[in-house]
C-alpha cells in the first residue's frame, strides 16, 4: 500500500465525470491496475497525452488498502504507437489484446513476464505492418501459456508418442494431440500449424512474425486453434472476475 512508480501500458480509458477518467494498465510491477485520473479530460490535463491506447508511460499512482481503484498522481509518456493507431489492422489486433488482457488477468496481481511479453508484442507489431497477424496469434499463445491453459502438443494424448516430423495429428476434446494411429482426426493438425505452435513458445515474438513473413507461413490455422482454446478457457473462467462491469460513459 502506498505510493507506487511502474512502467505500464494503458489498456482502456472510461470518462468517470466531466474531468476525470478511469484508466486501465498493465503494469510491470502489480499487473493489471485500474486507477483514476484526475483532471485528465482538461485541456491542460498534467496527463496529457500519455493515456493514449497502448501508449508506454512510467505512471506514478497512490493505492489503498480494500480499495479497487487507485490514484494516479502523474505519468509519463515512454513510448507511443499513436502513429500506429491510424491502421486498422494494427488497431483491431491491438483492441482485441487489451480485452484479453483485461478478461484473463486478476487486478493487482504482479506478473512481470506478462507484462514484457506484452511489450515485446507491442514493439513488434508497431515495427513492421506486417507483423502484426502472427504479433497477436504469439501474444494469444503466451497468454495461455502463462496462464497455465496451453497443452503440450509434443506427444500425443493417447499412446504418448512423440509428435515429430510430419506425423499426422488431429486435436481432441481438450485441445491435445491425437496421432492418426490413435484415431482418425476429426480436427487435423497439420505440421505447419504444430511448428508454430512450438517455434513461438521457444523465441520472441519479433523473431515469430519475421520467420511467418518470410516463409509466407499461412497462420490463420493456428490462429483458429488458439481462438478455440481461448473461447474454450474464457468460458470456464467467466469474464467478471477481471473486467470493469461500470457504464461505458466514453460515448456521453
Ligand atoms: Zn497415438
Amino acid at each position: 500500500m502506498g505510493f507506487v512508480e511502474t512502467e505500464a501500458i494503458v489498456l482502456r480509458k472510461y470518462n468517470l465525470s466531466d474531468a476525470d477518467k478511469i484508466v486501465v494498465v498493465l503494469t510491470e510491477k502489480r499487473g493489471l491496475v485500474r486507477g483514476v485520473a484526475n483532471g485528465a479530460k482538461r485541456l491542460k490535463s498534467k496527463f496529457a497525452s500519455s493515456l493514449e491506447f497502448f501508449s508506454r508511460i512510467h505512471i506514478h499512482y497512490f493505492e489503498k488498502e480494500e480499495r479497487e481503484l487507485v490514484s494516479i498522481r502523474n505519468t509519463d509518456l515512454v513510448e507511443s504507437v499513436f502513429g500506429k493507431l491510424s491502421n486498422p489492422e494494427f488497431y483491431d489486433a491491438f483492441a482485441e489484446i487489451a480485452d484479453l488482457l483485461i478478461r484473463f488477468t486478476p487486478p493487482n496481481e504482479p506478473n512481470e513476464r506478462l507484462y514484457n511479453m506484452t511489450k515485446h508484442c507491442l514493439m513488434a507489431g508497431a515495427s513492421n505492418e506486417k507483423y502484426v497477424k502472427s504479433v497477436k496469434v504469439y501474444f494469444e499463445i503466451w497468454l495461455l501459456k502463462l496462464g497455465g491453459f496451453l497443452p503440450e502438443w509434443n506427444e500425443c494424448a493417447v499412446c504418448s508418442r512423440s509428435l515429430t516430423g510430419d506425423t499426422a495429428t488431429g486435436m481432441g476434446l481438450d485441445f491435445r494431440l491425437i496421432c492418426s494411429d490413435c484415431e482418425r482426426p476429426r480436427v487435423p493438425v497439420s505440421y505447419v500449424i504444430r511448428d508454430c505452435y512450438n517455434f513461438a513458445q521457444r523465441t520472441g515474438p519479433k523473431k515469430f512474425a519475421k520467420r511467418v513473413d518470410e516463409r509466407e507461413t499461412d497462420i490463420s490455422g493456428l490462429a483458429g486453434v488458439i481462438a478455440k482454446i481461448s473461447d474454450a478457457v474464457l468460458e470456464r473462467a467467466p469474464t467478471a472476475a477481471g473486467t470493469y462491469d461500470g457504464p461505458e460513459i466514453d460515448a456521453a
